[in-house]
């Protein structure tokens, strides 16, 4: 099968435009010297679906697809270059275990990963399931079909990351 079949969420033609001027320094990104308090270290973020020793799992919150999580380290560092080596290598496992977790919902196709980072800096990394059939959404058109679509409600993706949760 190729993948010929992903596009856009929204109907074409789109119309190509240019980048806007260059913003340096960046703004302050939370958690960052500068920029607004961490979320996740003051306790902002959605509250913990599973954790261990080293991470802690989360729903998200105004999304679309049920199954979605994020999973933040314990300690404020902000990408996987600034990871202790052990939780470096633990990350692996535990991406593996979130990984069959959501695979276990059912109708998933499969499950993207994405460290954006540009948010906040303290390490964390999504996790969406691609609804299982929906080729239109392969590779990068996930997450922008993931804005697109209607929200469900809140209740119902922590419902489903509790799922994953109870899965791992
Ligand atoms: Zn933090």
């Amino acid at each position: 099968m190729t993948m010929t079949t992903m596009s856009l969420p929204y109907e074409e033609p789109l119309v190509a435009r240019e980048p806007g001027p260059r913003l340096v320094p960046e703004p302050p990104r939370r958690g960052e010297p500068g920029g607004p308090p961490c979320g996740i270290c003051s306790g902002r973020a959605t509250n913990a679906v599973w954790s261990d020793e080293n991470w802690t799992l989360h729903p998200p919150v105004g999304g679309s697809l049920p199954g979605a999580v994020w999973l933040a380290s314990r300690v404020h560092v902000d990408s996987f270059g600034d990871l202790p080596e052990p939780l470096a290598a633990d990350f692996g496992r535990v991406a593996a275990r979130v990984e069959r977790a959501i695979l276990a919902l059912g109708d998933v196709g499969r499950v993207h990963l994405y460290r954006w980072g540009d948010g906040g800096a303290h390490f964390h990394v999504w996790f969406l399931p691609r609804p299982l059939g929906m080729v239109e959404a392969a590779g990068m058109m996930l997450p922008l079909w993931e804005d697109a679509l209607p929200n469900v409600p809140d209740k119902e993706l922590t419902a489903a990351a509790e799922r994953v949760a109870a899965a791992m």
